[in-house]
């Protein structure tokens, strides 16, 4: 019998702030995949995005008080550490040098980011340092560019634990009970002086609070 090879899993975001959504969403793909580890990964300069509410400090300190405690959850705190934009396939690329070739790496993406795939920096290099699983979200159905769609589907496995059995290269999609919180809607909470509890956990509230963040839409 062969040893099984580790798993690490990257959820990658700009988590701004980080909420039960991510949170659960988390804890529930590193299950079904049986992953040893899952990675929180907050996006500096998010290329494809406005500038975030919260400084890049503030948003990583707010995901590790979030996972404190919580085993299995890791934050990775690599793009933070780049001064340029923060492309995806870069991380992958430092990850896959720093873990070794046989332990499995899985890339986990939203379906409304699948959706805008086609505009990420060499897109196509993603499957060789990972694997690629899209979290299919309730307002965002499983669509891609042609280009993507025809990529992916070349590489697409049926089931998500056939992920494990390589270390990259392979496709999937997975539907998830998600709970229907968004970072947009607590921030325009916050923005209205209306209550987040219950949102997010409660030490990021404290941080939200204490720093003033998000007062103004
Ligand atoms: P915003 O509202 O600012 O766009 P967001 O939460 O949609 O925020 P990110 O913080 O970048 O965006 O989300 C990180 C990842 O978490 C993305 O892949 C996104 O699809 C996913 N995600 C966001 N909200 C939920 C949720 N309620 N349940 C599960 N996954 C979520």
């Amino acid at each position: 019998m062969t040893t099984p090879h580790r798993h690490i899993v990257v959820f990658g975001g700009t988590f701004d702030p980080i909420h039960h959504g991510h949170l659960r969403s988390a804890i529930e793909l590193k299950e079904l995949l049986g992953a040893d580890e899952l990675r929180l990964m907050p996006s500096h300069r998010p290329p494809l995005r406005g500038e975030p509410g919260a400084s890049s400090q503030q948003r990583l300190t707010m995901v590790q008080a979030a996972v404190e405690g919580e085993p299995g959850l890791r934050v990775d705190d690599r793009e933070l550490g780049r001064d340029a934009a923060s492309y995806t396939v870069e991380s992958l690329r430092d990850l896959r040098a720093e873990l070794g070739e046989s332990v499995t790496l899985t890339m986990v993406v939203g379906s409304d980011a699948y959706a805008r795939l086609q505009h990420w920096q060499q897109w196509s290099s993603l499957l060789d340092y990972a694997h690629l699983l899209v979290l299919e979200r309730a307002d965002y159905p499983l669509e891609a560019a042609p280009e993507v769609a025809m990529a992916m589907n070349a590489r697409r496995v049926s089931h998500v634990a056939d992920l494990a059995s390589e270390p990259a290269g392979k496709f999937a999609s997975v539907r998830l009970r998600q709970l229907p919180i968004s970072a947009t809607d607590i921030r325009e909470r916050v923005a209205s002086g209306r209550s987040i509890r219950y949102l997010l956990p409660d030490v990021v509230a404290a941080h939200i609070a204490r720093w003033g963040l998000y007062q103004t839409k």
